[in-house]
């Protein structure tokens, strides 16, 4: 259906201009927007945040299983953060090797060591998928990735739907316009801080936003900034420097940054190692991680986050240890797995670096990185793998197979970027939000989703990294 409508329009080139321009007012009119690379610091002028022209067909049963899919994969990720002896098996040959990773497991383990000083946990997740292409021309769900730490888009996506919708109705399809879906991502996650913030239970303390020093994308987190502000919880935006000049703890542990209590630290900062320029920084995240304040992610959630634990996840029988008497859940987690493949010394992290010296063309070889840009495709992996695979360092390395998506027709939306048709492939996330007192699961939610195109000359990189641009699934 939604392919049918874009045929007819794809090669009107006046008719493409003109839907075009009515698209970017439209994303200006929804606020839609970004700071420009000019000016990352300020707001006086801004542009709309890149997006697809028309949305991108998503088959409905795919989608629907991505939704349902998604509470299981909060349990599983707190589980993860909440067996020490599971993340420090499952890491053990990560941190040998990788700096950042290590520095990270050395908090967790401080932590663990002190005791932790607050029982209520939030988890603002992001579970991302790639459709697989199979050979009877269906597709199959794969995720890609799970965000634990700083997952984004949820509040531009929130009003990305009106976009399209408007843009479908100003080329004469009223009828396909209804549906695309609604999408409030920005909602439900507010919803799991002001839980979080209720149960800490101090009215005048602060949700606290730890941000970085310059954020074009600030406007999507100024949307759960005012989510919050609508229920009358205030927020305020930190910097890691902030933190380190002002930030200290009462004798109950309580965090007080500029004089104010912190109730919930929201890390949209601290996912890099060059987030963490100097010592100083350290010890701030240090501090943090100490306190009373409900941190989201906390520092074991972070772990639980990275992609050696994703890969050992998709071990035989690792699933079942989390689930002992859920099968059918089992089963709907690996069902949306990928092949994942270990790079540990020893005949089958051997047997996986000669499987991709032979074909790299079928992998993604991942080291222990997010933000988008940091994985490697092709012939890249034989010039990493021969030139690290008779060490230690391969540890710091996953495989993944590589997932095939079917190319669809679409025009990318981007300040200054020529009106051109691409070939484009489209990644689903998927936002989960759960609240966590002592034992009892007090809230989690599946809360939105998020449909991200990128042309398929690249075979990386996000929105921020200037390659993926915003989109609506039209589910068929
Ligand atoms: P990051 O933490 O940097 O976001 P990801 O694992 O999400 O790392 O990978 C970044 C991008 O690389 C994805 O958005 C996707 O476009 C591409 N990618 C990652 N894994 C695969 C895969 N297995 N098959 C195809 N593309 C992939
Ligand atoms: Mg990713």
């Amino acid at each position: 259906m939604a392919q049918g409508v874009q045929d007819e329009v794809m090669m009107n080139t006046a008719l493409i201009k003109e839907l075009a321009d009515v698209a970017k007012d439209a994303a200006l009119l929804q606020g839609v927007l970004m700071r420009i690379q000019e000016t990352p610091n300020s707001s006086e002028v801004v542009t709309y945040a890149p997006f697809t022209l028309f949305p991108t067909p998503v088959p409905k049963a795919v989608f629907l299983q991505a939704l349902a899919v998604q509470t299981h994969y909060n349990t599983l990720v707190d589980m993860i953060s909440q067996d020490p002896d599971f993340l420090q098996e499952a890491l053990a040959s990560t941190i040998a090797v990788d700096d950042f990773t290590a520095r990270l497991f050395r908090i967790h383990q401080q932590i663990l060591k002190e005791g932790r000083s607050q029982s209520i946990v939030l988890g603002l997740n992001r579970s991302d998928y790639m459709l697989d292409q199979r050979d009877d021309g269906s597709s199959s769900l794969k995720q890609i990735e799970i965000n634990t730490f700083a997952a984004s888009f949820g509040g531009l996506s929130s009003r990305t739907p009106d976009i399209h919708r408007h843009i479908l109705k100003v080329a004469g399809h009223l009828e396909v316009s209804q549906h695309i879906l609604d999408n409030n991502p920005a909602a439900g996650l507010a919803r799991a801080v002001a839980k979080a913030w209720e149960l800490y239970g101090s009215e005048k303390a602060i949700v606290m936003f730890l941000v970085e020093e310059s954020q074009r994308n600030i406007f999507d987190q100024r949307y759960i900034e005012s989510e919050l502000w609508k229920r009358n919880i205030p927020t305020k935006r930190k910097r890691f420097d902030d933190v380190s000049k002002t930030g200290s703890l009462d004798q109950d542990k309580r965090l007080f940054v500029d004089g104010q209590e912190v109730a919930v630290v929201y890390f949209r900062n601290g996912y890099m190692p060059q987030n963490y320029s100097s010592e100083q920084t350290w010890d701030a995240r240090l501090l943090m991680e100490r306190s009373m304040a409900v941190k989201c992610p906390d520092i074991s959630t972070h772990l639980a986050g990275t992609k050696k634990v994703q890969q050992v996840l998709a071990r035989p029988g690792v699933l079942e240890k989390f689930f002992p008497d859920q099968p059918q859940v089992v089963e709907q987690i690996r069902a949306t797995f990928a092949g994942l493949y270990t790079l540990d010394m020893g005949p089958e992290g051997d047997k996986t670096v000669a499987m991709a010296l032979a074909a790299p063309e079928g992998f993604v070889l991942k080291p222990q990185r997010e933000g988008g840009g940091n994985n490697i495709y092709g012939s890249e992996i034989c010039q990493v793998l021969q030139e690290v695979k008779g060490s230690a360092e391969r540890m710091a390395y996953i495989l993944m197979d590589k997932i095939r998506p079917v190319p669809v027709q679409n025009y990318l939306l981007r300040r200054d970027a020529p009106l051109q048709i691409s070939n484009c492939l489209s990644e689903l996330g998927v936002f989960g939000v759960y609240v966590r007192q002592g034992k009892d699961m007090v809230m989690n939610d599946c809360v939105g989703h998020l449909l991200r195109t990128k042309s398929s000359e690249h075979s990386d990189g996000g929105v921020a990294a200037g390659v993926a641009v915003l989109d609506n699934p039209l589910l068929v």
